[in-house]
């Protein structure tokens, strides 16, 4: 399954491998926020329950509250009724009904505000019913009972105090006790005073039985404790009722109470754990949020890290295998395991390679070929240059012979010869030379091409092969009326080592040609020192009929003349030029031309200069003597 999937993925282009690895990481991120808005969500209600629950701490709390007001309130009535009478409890009375009223307002906002909570429902529906309860208790107690059963102005309690106070006015007993007494039973319901209040009567009535009275008063007085005795009575029964009611409130206002407690502990409860999870649910938030941010960015550059490592190490492959086949191995290929571009690029690489190593071989075919061709050739130019100077040999000795014989019947050592006979004796002697002139240059060039020349090292005077040449050239010079002058730079060492006999035919092959191509005019010899003392140079100038730009280059080449027609003015063989650069490049030097037609031509021997004066002039002064 992995292998499969990662040689899919292996296969997607590299901007697609891009992009799923950047979708990677956008999913993870997206799923890394969703929890945290999912969290941040659940918190958020927690905190909300949390708010209500409050509310509701605060809603039940006022309930109590109202609730105790309530039984306050009712105490108050309570107190008055039984004190006063009724018209000084109903007002309170009024009031306890209008806080219950309050308080099932408050239980009304509790419920709408409860949820789904079955205990509470029913804790609140409880405190409802109780409520209820209190409320018809207080109904039935103050207006249902107390004031259809009394149906008078004065509270039970009230009326039996104006008659014992009415007992006490007579001054025959002390009625305090019995006063304070009834009071606490009013206030207090105290079973203890209610106990102790029939003994009272009975000790007031024996009181006024013995005390020393007239008849009428007693009977008076006797009269009065009758009547409060029936009052009390009366007060106990009526309140007998009244005091279950009473006890009833009381059983009623602490249920309430308990419920409400209750509730409140529960909603406390509800609350604390609600803050609990929320403070958990932020924790984790807190937690995640630095997570997931930090696991995103760890896969994110993983995944780039693991991809720009595949790439590099396939680039590197490559690069490998480049370098293997510029050191010549053409064995090497590079793997190909994916057809991304790069995989793309192995395969063309690798068909690269192949032909690279194919055409390799085929050059190398034709390296053997042509080395075969050359060495057959040079075999083949070997044996032409041989076969040359063989003949050359052969025909120069013929041509001596053609010479000498000519001369010596020119000398008339075979007799006197007349001049018709001298004539024709003298154009064979001319025509043996120049014959011979050619066979030179002909040996000299294949010598040249078949490497047998050797240029000496030897020091030489230039100045006196100036003069020598001069000598030379003069006669030809003078015999076509040319002016003929030898300038010799001053700076130019006195001895210079060479080849003096190569440097002497190049100059005379100059030279001839100057005086040979000039009609009118002038030929000059210059030998040049040089600024940079590595290089002398000699210079050969006339004012002949010049050379046309495009033969400037081919008169050097073998045979080759300007006029090349078998009419041409100007005898010659066309191996001159050719000789005599073959020579300077042998020395080391090179040749220029500089010529216009008509103009005349300037041709340039440039040689290295080699000198040793001290030792030159030594062997120089040795050649001398
Ligand atoms: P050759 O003089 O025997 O013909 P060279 O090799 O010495 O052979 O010269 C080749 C050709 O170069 C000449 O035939 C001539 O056309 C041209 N040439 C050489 N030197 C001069 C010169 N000084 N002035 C004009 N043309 C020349």
């Amino acid at each position: 399954m992995l292998r499969k999937f990662s040689h899919a993925f292996g296969n997607l282009s590299i901007s697609n491998k891009f992009l799923a690895a950047l979708s990677l990481v956008l999913i993870f991120g997206l799923v890394s926020i969703a929890a945290n808005l999912y969290i941040t969500d659940y918190e958020k209600d927690l905190r909300d329950d949390f708010e209500e629950s409050r509310q509701e701490i605060q809603l039940a709390y006022s309930l109590g509250v109202t609730v105790q007001r309530a039984r306050y309130t009712e105490t108050q009535a309570e107190i008055l009724y039984l004190t006063l009478g009724t018209e000084e409890s109903v007002p309170y009375v009024t009031d306890v009904i209008a806080i219950m009223e309050d308080a099932e307002e408050i239980l009304e906002e509790l419920k709408s505000s409860q949820g789904q909570d079955e205990a509470e429902r029913e804790t609140l529906d409880n405190i409802a019913e109780t409520i209820s309860v209190y409320k018809t208790t207080v109904n039935l107690l103050y207006k249902d009972y107390i004031l259809v059963r009394g149906g008078e102005d004065t509270g039970f309690g009230g009326d039996l105090i104006d008659t014992l106070d009415a007992i006490g006015t007579y001054g025959v007993v002390d009625i305090t006790d019995m006063r304070v007494l009834l009071i606490t039973y009013l206030k207090h319901f105290s079973p203890d005073a209610l106990m102790r209040l029939p003994k009272q009567f009975t000790a007031l009535q024996t009181a006024i039985e013995e005390a020393d009275l007239p008849d009428a008063e007693r009977d008076e007085l006797l009269a009065l404790v009758d009547k409060a005795r029936t009052q009390f009575v009366n007060l106990i029964n009526g309140d007998t009722d009244i005091a279950e009611a009473f006890f009833t409130l009381s059983d009623t206002s602490a249920v309430v109470d308990t419920l409400v407690t209750e509730f409140i502990q529960n909603e406390s409860e509800q609350q604390a754990e609600a803050r609990e999870l929320a403070n958990d649910a932020a924790d984790l938030r807190n937690t995640l949020t630095p997570i997931t941010t930090a696991a995103s960015l760890f896969f994110g550059l993983l995944a780039v890290y693991l991809l720009s490592q595949s790439i590099a190490r396939q680039i590197n492959n490559l690069a490998d295998a480049s370098r293997q086949i510029a050191g010549g191995d053409y064995s090497q290929r590079v793997k190909v395991s994916t057809t991304d571009e790069i995989g793309q690029l192995g395969t063309s690489f690798n068909e690269m390679v192949d032909k690279i190593e194919a055409r390799e071989a085929e050059l190398r075919q034709q390296a053997v070929e042509l080395r075969i061709a050359t060495a057959k050739a040079r075999e083949a130019t070997r044996l032409k240059s041989e076969f040359l100077a063989n003949v050359s040999h052969e025909l120069r000795t013929p041509l001596n012979a053609i010479i000498g014989f000519s001369d010596m019947l020119l000398m008339g050592m075979s007799g006197e010869l007349n001049e018709k006979q001298s004539h024709k004796v003298n154009r064979l002697r001319e025509n043996g030379t120049r014959l011979l002139d050619l066979v030179n240059d002909v040996l000299d060039l294949a010598r040249i091409e078949a490497k047998r020349v050797e240029i000496t090292h030897k020091p030489f005077s230039p100045r006196e092969l100036a003069a020598h040449l001069t000598a030379q050239m003069e006669v030809l010079a003078q015999e076509k009326r040319l002016d003929f002058e030898t300038i010799i730079d001053p700076s130019l060492p006195q001895t210079i080592m060479g080849d003096a006999k190569r440097i002497e035919q190049v100059i005379v092959n100059l030279l001839s040609n100057a005086v040979k191509f000039t009609e009118t005019g002038s030929v000059s010899l210059k030998l040049n020192g040089n600024g940079s003392q590595d290089t002398w140079c000699i210079c050969v100038q006339d004012t002949g009929i010049g050379i046309p730009p495009h033969a400037h280059d081919l008169i050097f080449e073998k045979f080759r003349q300007v006029d090349g027609s078998s009419s041409r003015t100007y005898t010659g063989s066309g191996l001159g030029l050719a000789i005599s650069r073959e020579l300077v490049q042998a020395m080391g030097g090179h040749i220029q031309l500089e010529s216009q037609v008509d103009a005349g031509s300037t041709f340039t021997v440039i040689l290295p200069l080699h000198t040793q004066p001290a030792l030159l002039q030594s062997q120089l002064e040795q050649v001398r003597n």
